[in-house]
């Protein structure tokens, strides 16, 4: 069924910044207002929450946290972006494997299924996801799904 991909995009961005520290910042950009697309709401609030959630959760607070929203002639593009741990790269094959966690992670809880899921969401969609990350850089996750 339709729905507003800016809005909805929008609304999981301000839930992110609810459920975080205060000092830290999640900056949402589109140049779009609006965009209504025949997408799965639950796939992509899903989707987009993990993403989110992995992106601050390996940042410090003073490290802004980006989500970029942009639309071509036939597909969503999402770049999420961060400043934060970063992903050894002998480890970045892993990334996507069923409770697969990085040596980097420290202290941090979690475990290790968000971005299976997140995977088997957007095959699902028929969409495709890709990341560059550098260890103490950051990351910038891809996902692009298929405008039908
Ligand atoms: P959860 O299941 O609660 O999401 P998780 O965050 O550990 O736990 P995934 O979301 O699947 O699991 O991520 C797998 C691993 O990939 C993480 O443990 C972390 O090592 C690495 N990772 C994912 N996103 C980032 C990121 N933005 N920056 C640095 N490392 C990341
Ligand atoms: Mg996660």
């Amino acid at each position: 069924q339709p729905i507003d991909v800016v809005r909805l995009t929008k609304s999981v961005v301000e839930g992110i910044v609810e459920s975080i520290s205060q000092s830290q910042n999640v900056l949402f950009l589109s140049r779009k207002e609006s965009f209504v697309a025949n997408v799965d709401e639950f796939l992509l609030t899903t989707i987009l929450t993990n993403l989110l959630s992995n992106a601050t959760k390996y940042s410090k607070d003073n490290e802004e946290v980006r989500l970029k929203l942009e639309f071509d002639n036939k597909n969503i593009v999402f770049k999420i972006i961060d400043k934060g741990i970063g992903i050894p790269e002998v480890e970045q094959k892993n990334l996507f494997k069923s409770f697969y966690r990085a040596s980097n992670v420290g202290k941090v809880s979690g475990t290790g299924l968000g971005l299976a899921i997140v995977k088997d969401f957007i095959d699902i969609h028929k969409g495709s996801i890709d990341f560059i990350s550098r260890e103490d850089e950051g990351t910038t996750f891809t996902v692009i799904i298929p405008i039908i």
